[in-house]
C-alpha cells in the first residue's frame, strides 16, 4: 500500500511537472518500510501543552443567525440557526465559531465555544491565519476541515482533552484549513514526498494527498519549535524519515503570513 502510495506521488510530481522521476529515486528497501507513527491524532508527544502562551484576547456573541453546517453525523450540510460568537486573537482579525442549536441554550453554547478558544489561540499564526469559521456540533465523530473551515463534535473534543491532545488536533485541522489549497498538492510538496520516499504516519500514507501535509506538519512543528518534547530517538527518527517535508515546514514557519490588525475588539468581548 505504501509504495502505491509513492508510486501515486510519483506520478502526481510527473503529471504536474513533466519530470521524468526515475522509479530508482527511492530505495526499495526505505519505500517498503512501515511509517514510525499511526497518526497525529494518536500520537503521544504532547508537543502543544495547556500552559503554552495563547494569542486568545476574548470571546463575543453575535446573536443568532443562518449557517451551513456540514454534519459528519449525518454526512450532509445544513442551514442552522445557529449560535454565533467571534473569536478574538492579539496578532490577527477575529473569526467566527458557530454552535449547532442542539446545545440548547447561549450560555451551553458559549461554554463550548469557550473550550477552544485558548487553544486556537496557542496555534501558529501560519497554521491558523486561513481559519474563517470554527463550527462545533455535539457527538463523537472525528474533526473534519477544508479550505477555511473546520468543524468538530464534542465528544470527541472531551475526549482529546483527556488526552492533552486538543492542541494537536487543532493543529493538524487547520493546517487543512489555512494551508491545504496552496501547498498540499503544490509541485514542491509533492518533489519533497518523492525525495523523503517514506511516510512518517499510516494515515498520511493511506491518504497521501489529502493528510500527508496536515500530518506531517504537527511533527515538523515539534522538533522545529519545541525540541525537547519531542524524545530523542523519536526527533531521529522523524528526521531520518521526511527530511525534505520538515525542511519545506521549517521555511513556512519561518515566514510572517501578512495578515490585516487585530481590531479592537467589541464591548461585549470577553
Ligand atoms: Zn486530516
Amino acid at each position: 500500500m505504501l509504495t502505491e502510495c509513492i508510486v501515486k506521488s510519483i506520478g502526481a510530481l510527473m503529471r504536474r511537472t513533466g519530470l521524468i522521476v526515475l522509479s530508482a529515486l527511492i530505495s526499495p528497501a526505505i519505500a517498503i518500510a512501515d511509517p514510525p507513527f499511526s497518526s497525529t491524532a494518536d500520537t503521544v508527544f504532547d508537543i502543544i501543552t495547556v500552559d503554552d502562551p495563547s494569542h486568545f484576547t476574548c470571546l463575543s456573541y453575535a446573536g443568532r443567525t443562518t449557517r451551513q453546517m456540514w454534519d459528519k453525523r449525518v454526512d450532509n450540510e445544513f442551514d442552522f440557526n445557529v449560535y454565533l460568537f467571534a473569536v478574538h486573537f492579539d496578532d490577527s482579525p477575529p473569526f467566527d465559531i458557530i454552535v449547532n442549536p442542539e446545545f440548547g441554550t447561549r450560555e451551553a453554547a458559549e461554554a463550548e465555544a469557550r473550550r477552544y478558544t485558548r487553544p486556537l489561540g496557542q496555534l501558529p499564526l501560519v497554521f491558523r491565519h486561513g481559519i474563517r469559521q470554527f463550527g462545533i456540533h455535539q457527538g463523537n465523530p472525528t474533526y473534519s476541515a477544508g479550505p477555511g473551515k473546520i468543524f468538530v463534535y464534542s465528544d470527541r473534543t472531551t475526549t482529546r482533552i483527556g488526552q492533552n491532545h486538543l492542541e494537536e488536533s487543532l493543529l493538524h485541522e487547520a493546517v487543512h484549513a489555512t494551508l491545504d489549497r496552496t501547498y498540499r498538492q503544490s509541485d514542491e510538496w509533492i518533489a519533497a514526498q518523492v525525495s523523503d520516499g517514506r511516510f512518517l504516519t499510516r494515515y498520511a500514507a493511506s491518504r497521501p494527498e489529502r493528510e500527508d501535509l496536515a500530518e506531517t506538519a504537527l511533527f515538523a512543528y515539534g522538533l522545529i519549535r519545541h525540541p525537547g518534547r519531542i524524545p530523542p530517538v523519536d526527533s531521529r527518527d522523524i528526521l531520518t524519515v521526511v527530511p525534505a517535508r520538515i525542511a519545506f515546514i521549517k521555511d513556512l514557519l519561518n515566514q510572517t503570513p501578512q495578515v490585516p490588525p487585530a481590531p479592537i475588539p467589541p464591548e461585549n468581548c470577553h
